[in-house]
């Protein structure tokens, strides 16, 4: 049996104010879960965020406080932290004396930045690196993932919505994966995939009723045997591998709108493979494009 964990970066709203929109999902054999889940935590240990949500994107931005607070790198974690909350709480009642428009919002981004104002910037990056480094080197793990181009997109002669699309592809794509592992065996043992998904409301209902759909008829693709039950939902502050997915659809989205490609090298390396060709990862792009998920998936 096979779990796949699944997230998305960006949004897919046209525009909106990414330009890409990508799902992906890291699918991982029950056997392997233990040890995956224990070298995250051990990796999350090391840099003092045990136990705390991975959320890539709000990991990696520069926090402004940080660099005003002189020698910053040389003091503690519980001095950091204490000189940012000092800091933080300052500028916030200054913006709630102006009666500032920004108050709401930079209070919001506080708060998801809370666990991680003990590590320096560069500290954030090596944790997110060496996260992507132990993913990358799990063998067993498979990552799916659907980067779409808005601005390739075409609503006017698309049938499926932007989102509908995308998770018609990883389910299609995570089948395939698992019916070849079950020809492969020679036991003829069929291999099982279940989906977990990031809990989000309006996602949750639509994603249900389409592998409904899927189980009845298939995909446009091929039928769907091997993956059971629609899709469940958890909150991914609980769930480290959701984190993952949330790293590799982040990772994903970073290369192909900034060219950014440490983590995208290192998690690239599970990207489901047949006869050396990309199968699981694809960008729907222009036919020109020359990226490296475009150059090994044709
Ligand atoms: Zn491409």
């Amino acid at each position: 049996m096979h779990i796949c964990y699944i997230d998305e970066s960006g949004t897919s709203d046209i525009p909106g104010n990414t330009s890409h929109f990508i799902l992906a999902g890291i699918a991982i054999p029950i056997h392997c879960w233990p040890l995956y889940d224990k070298e995250i935590a051990s990796i999350k240990k090391k840099y003092n965020l045990d136990g705390i949500e991975i959320h890539t994107g709000w990991l990696l931005k520069k926090y402004l406080e940080q660099v005003k607070i002189p020698n910053f790198d040389k003091l503690s974690h519980m001095q950091r932290r204490s000189e940012v909350i000092k800091y933080r709480t300052t500028h916030l009642l200054s913006l709630q004396k102006k009666n500032s428009s920004s108050y709401k919002q930079t209070k919001k981004n506080y708060k998801q930045t809370d666990c991680y104002i003990h590590l320096t910037y560069a500290e954030r990056v090596k944790f997110i690196a060496e996260i992507a480094r132990a993913v990358g080197n799990w063998q067993d793990a498979r990552l799916f993932a659907e980067c779409i181009d808005k601005t390739f997109f075409d609503c006017g002669l698309a049938t499926q919505s932007i989102d509908e699309q995308a998770f018609e592809q990883i389910i299609s794509r995570f089948q395939q994966c698992l019916n070849l592992f079950s020809k492969q065996n020679a036991s003829s043992h069929m291999y099982r995939g279940l989906i977990i998904h990031d809990n989000n409301q309006t996602v949750a209902k639509k994603h249900t009723e389409l592998m409904r759909a899927f189980h009845a008829k298939g995909t446009l693709w091929t039928k769907i045997d091997n993956i059971i039950e629609t899709p469940l939902f958890v909150d991914s502050d609980l769930t480290s591998m959701i984190q993952i997915a949330d790293l590799c659809a982040y990772s994903l989205r970073r290369y192909l709108e900034n060219n950014e490609n440490e983590l995208f090298s290192h998690i690239f390396r599970r990207a489901d493979r047949k006869d050396g060709k990309v199968v699981g990862v694809r960008h729907f792009s222009k036919h020109s494009c020359r990226c490296t998920i475009c150059s090994l998936h044709r």
